[in-house]
């Protein structure tokens, strides 16, 4: 009988997807906890003056973004990189 076999299979499946299930909870929070964040420095090309700001879309390494606070110069992308950020705040509600 083609039956048994049929059965065997489904009971196989659904075992390989009750382990799924059960590991992806613990896969998942970890992820959530690494929070990476892109990062522009911009750089005065006349003072040498930098900063770093949040990475927003458009920005590229040359691009000039302003002027410098200190003496007015060219502010210049100077690098764009990821940072990881790690959560300072107490964003989790762990005691009440
Ligand atoms: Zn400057």
């Amino acid at each position: 009988m083609g039956g048994q076999d049929a059965w065997w299979f489904m009971s196989l499946l659904a075992l390989i997807f009750l382990a799924a299930a059960s590991l992806t909870p613990l896969l998942t929070p970890r992820k959530k906890e690494e929070k990476w964040k892109s990062i522009t420095r911009v750089k005065c090309m006349s003072c040498g003056y930098t900063e770093e700001r949040d990475f927003t879309k458009g920005d590229y390494v040359g691009k000039i973004v302003g002027k410098c606070p200190k003496c007015g110069g060219q502010l210049v992308v100077d690098a764009i990189f990821r940072r990881k950020e790690e959560p300072s705040k107490a964003d989790r509600q762990g005691k009440l």
